[in-house]
């Protein structure tokens, strides 16, 4: 026979504990801003970073939360967790950064997806990859939709990168199919916004700090090849609403801002925003640097009601604000 329970019990019963999140790659630029929106979403958030491209800087003002943790730890080591959901961001963005280690970034992307993907296995949790715009390499068809197959260089500069996301991509549909782990792939298009290091390498960043200094503006090649840059608030409502989706709903899904634009008008625009007098110089363009990308978004559209609705000029007020504050 069942025993009555004590108030203290029932209570207990009925008190629902916050799920229980973890971010890995939660200290690096997107992370952070995860983190902060699962915060608060009323999420329980264990934020796992090795700090190589990310800043503790980023979720100091996280640290006195009662409900964020942060554990350094590097994703190509194992770890164990009780979680519900596992957030996988873990790996070096910036072609900078995943180009001066390249067996790092393969490691961190192939053999950190393992390890998440065993934990999620393990403990039951929903895992989401942040998978990229890269596994479509230097594409043919544009804009690009998920049943494209991609034009990626294996053995190039960016291959660690570009293989290492595919690699993972095709991991997360083995333990789907073998040891039924619930997945979500979302494929992330360039991103933007506060908080990317001054030194990220990355286009927006690059151009922000050099207009504010008043250094050369480098573009790199002619600046005719594109880019569709989605703001970070948007992007990351993505993420949450595809972790959301129902449960048969796997993706990959395209998450990304379709407004396209080459990187000379970019470099123009930021000039005109941050009212700087610095001039443009052209530089080598780097190898297999791909020509043009746009997302086909209607699958995001249609299966998580998401969109971008922040437009470029808007959120690169919002980044050159940031970058200014921070001097
Ligand atoms: P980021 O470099 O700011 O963040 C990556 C974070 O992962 C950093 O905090 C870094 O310290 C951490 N990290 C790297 N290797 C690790 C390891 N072995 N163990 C633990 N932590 C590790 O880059 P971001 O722009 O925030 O990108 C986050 C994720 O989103 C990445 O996986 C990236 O591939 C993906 N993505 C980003 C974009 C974009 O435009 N921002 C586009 C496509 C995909
Ligand atoms: N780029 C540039 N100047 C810079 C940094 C990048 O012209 O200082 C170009 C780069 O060659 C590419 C585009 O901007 O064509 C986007 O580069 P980023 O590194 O931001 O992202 P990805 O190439 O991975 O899309």
């Amino acid at each position: 026979m069942t025993e009555p329970l004590s108030t203290d019990d029932a209570q207990a019963a009925t008190r629902a504990e916050p799920r229980r999140v973890l971010v890995a790659g939660g200290a690096g630029f997107l992370g952070s801003h995860l983190c902060e929106r699962l915060l608060d979403d009323g999420a329980s958030v264990v934020c796992v970073d090795d700090f190589s491209t990310g800043a503790r800087g980023n979720v100091a003002h996280l640290l006195a939360h009662s409900r964020f943790d942060l554990l350094p730890h590097d994703v190509c080591k194992p770890l164990d967790l009780a979680v519900d959901e596992i957030y996988n961001l873990a790996c070096p963005a910036s072609p900078v950064h995943y180009q001066r280690d390249p067996l790092q970034t393969t490691r961190t992307s192939v053999l950190g997806a393992m390890h998440l993907l065993e934990l999620a296995r393990r403990s039951g949790a929903r895992i989401l990859q942040a998978s990229t715009s890269e596994v479509y390499g230097d594409p043919e068809v544009h804009p690009q939709p998920e049943g494209y197959w991609g034009r990626v260089n294996p053995i190039g500069i960016r291959s660690c990168y570009d293989e290492g996301k595919r690699c993972a991509e095709s991991l997360f549909f083995d333990y789907h199919r073998q040891h039924g782990v619930r997945i979500k792939v979302a494929r992330i298009f360039n991103t933007y916004g506060p908080r990317m290091q001054p030194d990220d390498g990355r286009v927006v960043s690059n151009f922000i700090v050099q207009a504010l200094r008043g250094e050369p503006l480098t573009v790199y090649g002619s600046g005719t090849q594109t880019r569709s840059f989605c703001y970070v608030s948007d992007l990351v409502e993505g993420l949450v609403a595809l972790m959301a989706s129902a449960e048969g709903f796997t993706g990959p899904v395209n998450l990304g801002n379709p407004d396209e634009i080459t990187i000379g008008a970019l470099a123009g625009q930021v000039l005109r925003l941050t009212g700087s007098g610095a001039v443009i110089e052209h530089r080598p363009l780097p190898g297999d640097d791909p020509a043009q990308r746009r997302p086909d978004i209607r699958l995001a559209e249609q299966q998580l009601g998401w969109a971008p609705r922040i437009p470029l000029e808007d959120g690169l007020r919002k980044t050159i604000g940031f970058f200014r504050a921070s001097g």
